[in-house]
């Protein structure tokens, strides 16, 4: 019961993400903010700081001729949610999912 309860603070707590239509990826990318990149109709990556905070930049390839790829979806709240998890290979190996705009851990968050 305690555990399902921090579960839930853990994932009210986690802050919002926006998200944003470019052409080409900005030099300096804000913080909490995901990046669509492409023409709208054809987007080809989503890029977005680490949540960890390890300030490295996640890119995720949309285009399915290319592996991995990944799809992303907004729902009629205006919440984005990508799919699948993402996992990075370096760096701080973390492993999320983005789900509603929010980054939910999987594996534990240790900060
Ligand atoms: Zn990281």
């Amino acid at each position: 019961m305690r555990y399902w309860c921090q579960k839930i603070i853990a994932r009210w707590l986690q802050p919002k993400y926006n998200f944003s239509y470019v052409v080409d990826l900005p030099n300096n990318i804000k913080n909490r903010n995901i990046y669509i990149v492409g023409e709208k109709e054809y987007p080809w990556l989503i890029a977005f700081n680490c949540p960890c905070g390890c300030k490295n930049i996640v890119q995720l390839n949309l285009l399915k001729e290319a592996d991995p790829c990944w799809t992303f979806k907004i729902n009629k709240n205006g919440k984005i949610n990508i799919f699948p998890s993402v996992w990075r290979t370096r760096g701080c190996k973390r492993h999320f999912v983005v789900r509603k705009s929010k980054i939910i851990w999987i594996g534990g968050y240790k900060g």
